[in-house]
């Protein structure tokens, strides 16, 4: 069927009204939940197929957090949906005020291939329980994973409610062509620019979830092992094909000594002397990306891993000394498990050596004072992030998760998800009892304030 003619089959669904009420919302995100518990074994076999990752990495990183996303909204929707009274002025005597909840209509979610269910489905379970109907592209390079949401969506819901269309950039530009009420995008910024672009000829809302250089900056008083440690498992989760994997490394050159020897225990730790060797090291996606990757690699200071395995696309965990800002490896955003490491000499300096790339969507600050935490969340633009953690500030439905600037507009998890797929319509109730006539040109109103 021609994509025109299902998005108006969207919106007749959408305006006949069915998607509006809670109990319809939640039966479907139950049944969202029960489509995920009942074929858990065909997901697992999907991404891996895919990605070539662990069992462990798939429950954490792609069903679990799917899950616990699921009860918190199930939980709190009804609250969520609530007309809101706010008040009202004395200049309005006589009205009422309210926020309405409403949906946008039919949106379209665009998502990529590092985490291709959890990516796909988090924003779904917003658009559901914004009350609209949602057309879902799922990356091209996981088809594995993308058949098979297709398959599970057609089976578990009705095709004018929630469409997965398959296919890469052609298709996915011929679907930014056509007039959505919300586009909600995952990806790169390269691409986000032609989203937004798209997005105006229609003026149709958007929420970019974009990547960037995220640093991870290690203070003198930083637990160094526990440091380290946190930082290896941010870094080689997915093989660092993580948006908010830390990318670069800011270490005070007191420790930086210290922080390297512990790093590169904590590396061969995971997964051996050999990760690429290792069946639970997740692969690169394709050739081209650890081609890319392994270009990034020519005339730097490689002081540690930097092998790479072409048959099973892997390459071991690698650490590069004092790149400078002019280098590649500096300019893009890695996306693999590559860490470069520069040191500072003052907390101060970190800022200009971040503003070097605009915007990131994390940053993570290791230190014990709290003092410095508080000046580094003050000080420096991020779109979020963890103090001596890395990751972590993803896994919760309750704190927003996007990026600022040039790593994404919008946010999304837990109420924000609701919020970015609602629109808060403001509705003022005036009374007829009575009729004030200041407001009116012919009243006394104007000569009584002169
Ligand atoms: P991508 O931008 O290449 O592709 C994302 C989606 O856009 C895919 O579905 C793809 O088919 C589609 N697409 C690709 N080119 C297009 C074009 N020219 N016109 C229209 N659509 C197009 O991103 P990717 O390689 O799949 O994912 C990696 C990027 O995504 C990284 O930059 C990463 O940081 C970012 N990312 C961000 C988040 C986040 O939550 N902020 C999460 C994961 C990944």
């Amino acid at each position: 069927m021609h994509l025109s003619t299902i998005l108006s089959d969207h919106k007749t669904m959408y305006r006949a009204g069915k998607t509006m009420t809670h109990t319809y919302r939640i039966h479907q995100l139950q049944k969202l939940k029960d489509m995920l518990n009942r074929n858990e074994k065909r997901i697992y076999q999907a991404i891996k197929k895919d990605l070539g990752k662990s069992d462990y990495e798939i429950l954490m990183t792609e069903l679990g957090v799917l899950y616990s996303e699921l009860d918190h909204v199930i939980r709190n929707l009804k609250e969520w949906m609530r007309t809101e009274r706010v008040k009202t002025p004395t200049t309005h005597k006589g009205a009422k005020s309210y926020i309405y909840k409403q949906p946008y209509g039919t949106v379209l979610i665009i998502s990529p291939w590092n985490y291709p269910l959890n990516l796909s489905i988090t924003p779904l379970i917003g658009a559901i329980a914004g009350g609209n109907t949602a057309f879902l592209k799922p990356s091209e390079f996981t088809p594995n994973t993308s058949e098979l949401l297709a398959e599970m969506i057609a089976d578990n819901f009705e095709e004018k409610y929630i469409t997965v269309i398959q296919g890469g950039k052609e298709i996915s530009q011929e679907l930014l062509e056509l007039e959505f009420d919300y586009i909600f995008f995952t990806g790169s910024q390269k691409v986000g620019q032609i989203v937004m672009e798209k997005a105006s000829k229609h003026l149709i809302p958007v929420t970019l979830e974009l990547g960037g250089k995220s640093p991870v900056i290690i203070d003198e008083d930083a637990k160094i092992p526990l440091a380290a440690k946190r930082i290896a498992w941010g870094k080689l989760l997915n093989a660092g094909q993580t948006c908010i994997a830390p990318d670069y490394a800011l270490v005070h050159e007191s420790v930086k000594d210290e922080f390297i020897k512990a790093l590169k225990n904590e590396l061969s730790s995971f997964y051996g002397e050999q990760p690429m060797e290792h069946p639970d090291y997740t692969q690169l996606i394709h050739d081209n990306h650890l081609d890319r990757l392994a270009k990034l690699l020519e005339g730097e200071n490689v002081i540690f891993g930097g092998e790479v395995n072409r048959d099973n696309r892997k390459m071991n965990p690698t650490l590069i000394d004092e790149p400078s800002w002019e280098r590649p490896i500096m300019q893009e955003e890695i996306f693999g498990p590559i860490l470069p490491i520069r040191s500072f000499s003052h907390l101060e300096k970190v800022v200009d050596e971040i503003e070097h790339s605009r915007n990131p969507l994390a940053l993570y600050y290791f230190s014990e004072n709290e003092q410095k935490q508080q000046w580094v969340v003050n000080n420096v633009s991020f779109g979020g992030g963890s103090i001596n953690d890395t990751i972590m500030h993803i896994g919760t439905s309750h704190l927003p998760f996007g990026g600022i600037g040039a790593s994404g507009i919008g946010a999304y998890h837990g109420y924000e998800s609701f919020r970015t797929f609602t629109h808060r319509k403001s509705v003022l109730k005036q009374t007829t009892a009575f009729d004030l006539s200041f407001r009116y040109p012919n009243s006394k109103f104007g000569e009584q304030i002169m």
